[in-house]
């Protein structure tokens, strides 16, 4: 048994929690927000997520599948909207039956929380800021507190802290590539009771250098998300007055703006969310510290595949673990030796989607091939 201290309860890190507990050692949670289920959710990242089979595999082997699958709303392809014609469905298999699952991150980041909690031997703690590794030290409304671990995980998203403090000691190396595109999310209501467009689809706006993708959500409304330039003549900060805002969307998103009642509002209230790709190495220092999910491995949101593959970094930690008695000093490695690669291929692969998803989905040469890929 071993004593750990996991940093960020977001879903790698209440993930993790259940996997470590399962394997009978004693695990503390430190996370910087309260309790995201006793209020609402965090704005700023987004409201909802495509879950496919990799992180579906991985709430199975905790036995979440069924509550998070509950609440899912499968989406069998891609709905095009070019700017003038026919919408095209363009289904994800060939008998179009495999989907990827539009989830709530909000409800599923409260199902892993509330399984942390209940497993053994798992402790959460909440307003617990990470500024200090060496020794833990955490930020709280009540001051400084020191803690004290075998080992120290860092499941503290893109920006994690913990990544930060090895940076600083100098036992990593890192590069961030930030996309010159940001995000925005916009809402589509429901429609009288109903969907205002195919709920079984996940929907895109193709337009070149801009493109806008809907994903539906449980109580009926679609959650947009628009990518664009963050500077110059066409970017976010281009449309300054409402009327600039509407014109725009009618000259672009001409079907989807009688769509969008608080288009103005959202649009100018909600923030610009920054992309990029995160690249670190090493991993893990000395069998006794290791970053996983996007502490790791942040990667633009193009594949829909972040949240799945940080899904299968608990995984084969678990494995790991499982293979060398739970030895860290040799599984932190392996874990590493064995994610690196794949991890590095959906970073690439993430990217090169944009492209894809932003202008060759609408081409004609496309839609002969009629390609079979996610989001
Ligand atoms: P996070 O979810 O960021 O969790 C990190 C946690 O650490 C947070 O709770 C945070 O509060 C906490 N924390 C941070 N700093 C500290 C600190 N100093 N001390 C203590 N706690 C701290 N992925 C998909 O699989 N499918 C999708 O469809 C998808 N869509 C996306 C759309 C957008 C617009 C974006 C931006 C991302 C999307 N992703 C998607 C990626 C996905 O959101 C991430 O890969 C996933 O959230 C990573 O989980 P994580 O636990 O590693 O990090």
């Amino acid at each position: 048994m071993t004593d750990v201290a996991v940093v960020g309860a977001g879903l790698a890190g209440s993930l993790l929690a259940c996997f470590l507990g399962r394997r009978g050692h004693e695990v503390t949670v430190y996370e910087r927000r309260s309790d995201p289920r006793a209020g609402r959710a965090e704005r700023g990242r987004s409201i909802n997520l495509a879950l496919s089979e990799r992180g579906l595999d991985a709430l199975r082997r905790v036995g979440l599948d069924g509550d998070v699958m509950a609440a899912a709303l499968p989406m069998r392809g891609r709905m095009i909207h070019p700017i003038d014609g026919h919408l095209d469905f363009q289904p994800y298999s060939v008998d179009g039956r495999r989907a990827i699952n539009s989830i709530s991150r909000g409800a599923l980041n409260n199902a892993l929380l509330d399984a942390a909690a209940a497993t053994p031997g798992v402790r959460l703690v909440f307003e617990h800021r990470l500024v200090g590794l060496d020794p833990l030290v955490f930020e709280t409304p009540q001051g400084k507190v020191e803690a004290a671990a075998d080992v120290v995980l860092g499941a503290d998203g893109a920006g994690s802290a913990v990544r930060g403090q090895l940076l600083g000691y100098g036992m990593l190396d890192e590069s961030l590539d930030f996309l010159d595109h940001g995000y925005k999310e916009l809402t589509i209501p429901p429609l009288g009771n109903d969907f205002a467009l195919d709920p079984g689809a996940l929907h895109i706006w193709p337009r070149g250098t801009s493109m806008m993708i809907a994903l539906p959500n449980p109580d009926r409304s679609f959650t947009c998300t628009l990518f664009w330039p963050n500077g110059g003549t066409a970017s976010f900060a281009s449309l300054s007055s409402p009327a600039a805002i509407e014109r725009h969307f009618s000259v672009h998103y001409p079907d989807v703006l009688p769509l969008m009642p608080n288009l103005v509002d959202d649009y100018q209230h909600n923030p610009v969310g920054k992309l990029g790709t995160v690249r670190c190495g090493p991993w893990q220092v000395d069998g006794r510290l290791a970053l996983i999910g996007d502490a790791a491995h942040a990667i633009v949101p193009f594949y829909g595949q972040g949240a799945n593959c940080a899904f299968e970094d608990c995984v084969e930690l678990d494995r790991c673990l499982a293979e060398t008695g739970d030895e860290w000093a040799d599984a932190l490695p392996l874990f590493e030796a064995r994610r690196r690669e794949n991890v590095e291929a959906i970073a690439q692969m993430a990217l090169a989607n944009f492209v894809e998803m932003r202008d060759k989905v609408a081409s004609p040469l496309f839609q002969l091939g009629k390609k079979v890929e996610h989001a």
